[in-house]
């Protein structure tokens, strides 16, 4: 059988209560993705037995393959592996070899194994036992009626070696198909622009798909293929991000499978500057950003978190009078602060950004989300108005801060 299409079903009331994130589902969905099996649906389940026998059967009915994780463990309300050889009329017996490694897995620690223990030792009859190296209960691979389905354990540092190491070779065993994506990084555009520009390409793109994604400030398009080899898959990939670039969106893309802050230190590296950031109402988060990028120190001494007036003054010698007159979010002190943290470092380029991030301090003339973004570059300094909108969270108004700040920078050495 060819595996083509996959459900991944998650097992735990503390998923459903939000108690947990379902990081194994986000995990588990690149992996089948990198394998070329498509995903039309995803889905939860407490731990209630009639509910998961009930998924269990409609999962089987729409997919290829069924992966769960979760309700592995020993306790009563852990149903996964019984409810699942119900489901497929299969019984269930102690395998020794797995009793055995939950005897050593508690002796090497020195706990004592209960009796519920034991149950984890019990396996599906006729399926493949996925050993358990980082814990007890064993995962299950398991073909019936021209379907596989697979039982992980829920805990993500279980789960994820045991999928690499024993799920994952079973599973390509299977694929007749690898899936190969590119990611368009875009700036200076929003997502109707570009859906209104490309929104013919995109419809008619059935292999390669383009699809946007919206991420704070920026759009990506991503670009993905199938095909019988990585190679084929990554030349239909690169012929249509070729195609894209030829179009009027051209202009707008800043990188190619990268983030707006890898590119600002590669950019600013291939131009041999040195950039210093002056923040007032980002408290730091672009230096963040730019220092999370390795090898940053090449292109980046330092910034000035010159949140206070005081800092604005006496570091970067923005005078009282300009902070005075025009108050510290305006576009004479963000000009004075590019130049004065310039001076200070010594740098090629420098920006400055100073802003009201709320969600208290707004007024009528100066509202919440009023951002002021100054770049100082070949002895010149230019200042941007922003109206972020007060409506939006603090955190949302200081990362659009930075992520425009970035965008800037990259536009002035571009
Ligand atoms: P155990 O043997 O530890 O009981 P289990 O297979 O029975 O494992 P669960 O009891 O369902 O798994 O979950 C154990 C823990 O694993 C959860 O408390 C949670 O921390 C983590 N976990 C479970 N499911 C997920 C999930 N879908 N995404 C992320 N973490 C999860």
């Amino acid at each position: 059988m060819i595996i083509r299409t996959a459900e991944i079903l998650c097992v735990g009331t503390e998923i459903l209560l939000g108690d947990i994130v379902n990081t194994n589902a986000a995990y588990l969905s690149r992996e089948l993705a990198s394998l070329g099996i498509s995903q039309y649906r995803q889905s939860v389940i407490g731990d209630n037995s009639e509910r998961l026998t009930q998924t269990i059967k409609d999962c089987l009915n729409n997919c290829d393959l069924l992966i769960m994780t979760g309700g592995l463990g020993p306790t009563y309300d852990d149903i996964t592996k019984e409810t699942a050889a119900k489901v497929i009329g299969r019984s269930l017996y102690e395998d020794a070899e797995v009793l055995a490694h939950i005897h050593r897995y508690f002796k090497k620690r020195g706990r004592h194994m209960t009796d519920n223990n034991r149950k984890q030792a019990n396996v599906i009859e006729g399926s493949i036992v996925l050993k358990n190296i980082c814990g007890t209960a064993p995962g299950v691979f398991c073909e019936a009626d021209g379907k596989v389905i697979i039982l992980l354990p829920g805990p993500p540092s279980e789960m994820m070696p045991m999928w690499q190491n024993e799920a994952k070779p079973l599973v390509a065993k299977y694929c007749d198909k690898v899936l190969v994506s590119r990611n368009i990084n875009l700036i200076g555009i929003g997502e109707s622009a570009l859906a209104e520009k490309l929104g013919d390409m995109m419809e008619k793109a059935t292999n390669p798909t383009i699809a946007p994604y919206c991420k704070t400030g920026e759009v990506r398009l991503r670009v993905t293929a199938s095909a019988d080899t990585r190679e084929r898959a990554l030349a239909m990939c690169l012929d249509t991000v070729e195609d894209i670039k030829a179009t009027e969106v051209g202009k707008y893309i800043y990188g190619y499978d990268t983030t707006l802050e890898e590119a600002v230190v590669n950019t600013l590296r291939r131009k041999n500057k040195i950039l210093s950031t002056a923040e007032s109402c980002t408290g730091g988060l672009i230096a963040k950003m730019i220092t999370d990028v390795p090898g940053a120190s090449d292109v980046f001494f330092g910034g000035v978190n010159s949140y206070h007036n005081i800092i604005k003054n006496k570091v970067l010698g923005v005078s009282s009078r300009s902070l005075d007159k025009y108050g510290a979010v305006s576009h004479q002190v963000a000009v004075k602060m590019a130049e004065g943290v310039q001076a200070l470092m010594n740098s090629d380029i420098s920006v400055a950004v100073t802003g009201i991030a709320g969600p208290g301090g707004g007024t009528e003339e100066k509202p919440v989300g009023l951002v002021y973004i100054a770049i100082c570059h070949n002895g010149k300094t230019t200042v941007k108005k922003y109206k972020f909108g007060h409506t939006l969270s603090r955190e949302k108004i200081r990362e659009l801060t930075a992520v425009n700040a970035l965008t800037d920078v990259l536009e002035a050495i571009k």
